[in-house]
């Protein structure tokens, strides 16, 4: 499975959707997918895949995005990689049961916990990192048993054939499928008719609105990886040179089209100045006087998208970049001032090259201006001060974040990633990912040896003084 054909839409579309979620049902139900030796088999197979596809996978991602190569290895096959050999290294450890302490009310008894597959499983994703963000949610699925269909976005078919291809070839249909079809009709039919076991979306939160509106008529728990507006805060101590490069390498790549780049910078007032030449420096070092020509510098993916871009450049004063190709999708590193909080590009997550510049005189500044789009998906402070630390980054509900960088917290096996409330729910990566796909079954097994009667009736009333001291 499967690219869905225009003659499959509709009704179509629908039974054979059907047909493929009931084969995967079967499938599960039959318990191969649970077996510990079965997934680290598949986890390895889907590793060699994709190694295998490795050229396909960057040549994808060139025509979808004109991803540079170093950003599709970095950023979309290197998280994969991580993802997948931690999985294989950690995945018997994860399964085993866990003793917990049995309460002398319930002895003699034995208790624990057991991680067990959820079942069958749906993964949603965007366009921005087509692969990775498909990829490695998968993993977490396999290493915890389950069976899987996918949806790449159908805005980078490019690379959703390749996986779609990686899939084929890897497994059987009933096992994991990937599902391709035009705009949101196949996602949202798969969300709406059938009781998937968990729905693990990536993508926008007014879609992840509607899925998790759909997964409820299923009682289908949701894990929801989503956008909003992340800042970067720069403190007047903060070491501006390192800052800027951090800022520009964060904003910029994949042409800032990625969920968790700096929005917006809100820079202290005496500062803001030097940090706007700063950041036009590190612009024309990373990618030369002319980003156009610069291999190292995405592309925009596609004409909606730039539309929408093009007009968060009138809402303020562009103080570098601003020149853009339609044709070629092009939008420069663009730092824009002199903007409202009312505008829209401080209402909307940007999602794209344009990086508004905003002052502040205090720490209570910050905290009502990020409030004002409140919970994003990350927050990053720049400061050589541990206080501010506390007046700031503790103070704000975000996703995830870090000190005097940008972006790189996702990139640990270690630390669960995902958002907060607007920006999503559940984590993933590492094991998170196993417990995101996982039902942690709690088990009491009993001695059959003795058989206090103190719990059965007829009640005893003297015994609840018993009770009371056992407890
Ligand atoms: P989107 O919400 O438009 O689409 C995401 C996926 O959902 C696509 O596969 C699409 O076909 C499918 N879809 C669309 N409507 C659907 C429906 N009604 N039912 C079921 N499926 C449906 O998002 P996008 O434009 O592809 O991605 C950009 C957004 O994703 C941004 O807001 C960005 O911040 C966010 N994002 C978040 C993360 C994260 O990890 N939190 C990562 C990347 C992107």
């Amino acid at each position: 499975m499967k690219v869905i054909e225009p003659r499959e839409r509709g009704k179509g579309m629908e039974t054979l959707l059907r047909e493929l979620f009931k084969a995967q049902r079967q499938y599960f139900d039959k318990g191969n997918s649970k077996k510990l030796l079965f997934r680290i088999r598949s986890l390895r197979a889907l590793k060699k895949s994709v190694q295998r596809k490795e050229k396909e996978i960057i040549q994808a991602l060139e025509k979808d995005l004109s991803k540079p190569d170093f950003e599709s290895f970095s950023a979309e096959l290197a998280m994969f990689y991580e993802e997948v050999n931690y999985a294989i290294d950690k995945v018997r450890a994860w399964s085993r049961r866990e003793k917990k302490k049995t309460l002398l009310v319930l002895e003699p008894a034995k208790s624990w916990i057991q991680p067990e597959p959820k079942g069958v499983v749906l993964i949603v994703g965007p366009w921005n990192y087509p692969f990775q963000l498909v990829m490695v949610p998968l993993v977490g699925a396999i290493a915890a048993g389950n069976c899987a269909m996918i949806k790449p976005s159908d805005k980078t078919h490019n690379t959703s054939d390749v996986i779609t291809a990686i899939i084929q070839e890897t497994f059987d249909p009933e096992y994991i499928t990937s599902i391709q079809g035009p705009g949101s009709e196949v996602g949202n039919t798969l969300v709406e008719r059938f009781s998937f076991d968990h729905i693990f979306f990536t993508g926008s939160t007014e879609t992840g609105k509607k899925i998790m509106a759909k997964a409820a008529a299923h009682l289908t728990p949701v894990t929801l990886e989503l956008g909003g507006k992340s800042p970067a805060i720069v403190m007047d101590d903060a070491k501006l040179n390192v800052t800027a490069r951090r800022i520009a390498w964060g904003k910029f790549m994949n042409a800032g089209q990625t969920c968790i780049a700096p929005d917006y910078v809100l820079v202290h007032e005496a500062v803001k100045e030097k940090l706007i030449d700063e950041l036009s420096c590190v612009i024309g070092d990373f990618y030369g006087k002319d980003p156009l020509q610069s291999k190292d510098y995405g592309r925009i993916v596609n004409q909606q998208r730039f539309d929408k871009l093009l007009s968060f450049l009138k809402e303020g004063n562009v103080r570098r970049g601003g020149n853009y190709d339609r044709e070629k999708l092009f939008i420069a590193p663009t730092i824009m001032d002199e903007i409202s909080l009312e505008n829209r590009v401080m209402k909307e997550e940007i999602f794209g090259p344009i990086l508004p510049v905003l002052s502040f005189q205090n720490s209570d500044d910050v905290i009502s201006i990020v409030r004002k789009n409140r919970n994003p998906l990350a927050l990053y402070l720049f400061t050589e001060n541990k206080k501010n630390e506390g007046l700031i980054f503790n103070q704000l509900e975000f996703g995830g974040g870090c000190i005097n960088n940008c972006i790189i917290h996702v990139a640990s096996q270690h630390l669960p990633f995902g958002g907060v409330k607007t920006s999503g729910m559940g984590r993933y990566h590492g094991k998170d990912s196993f417990d995101t796909f996982s039902n942690y079954k709690s088990v009491v097994r009993s001695a059959t040896s003795i058989d206090p009667s103190i719990k059965y009736p007829p009640y005893d009333r003297k015994n609840i003084q018993l009770l009371k001291k056992l407890l």
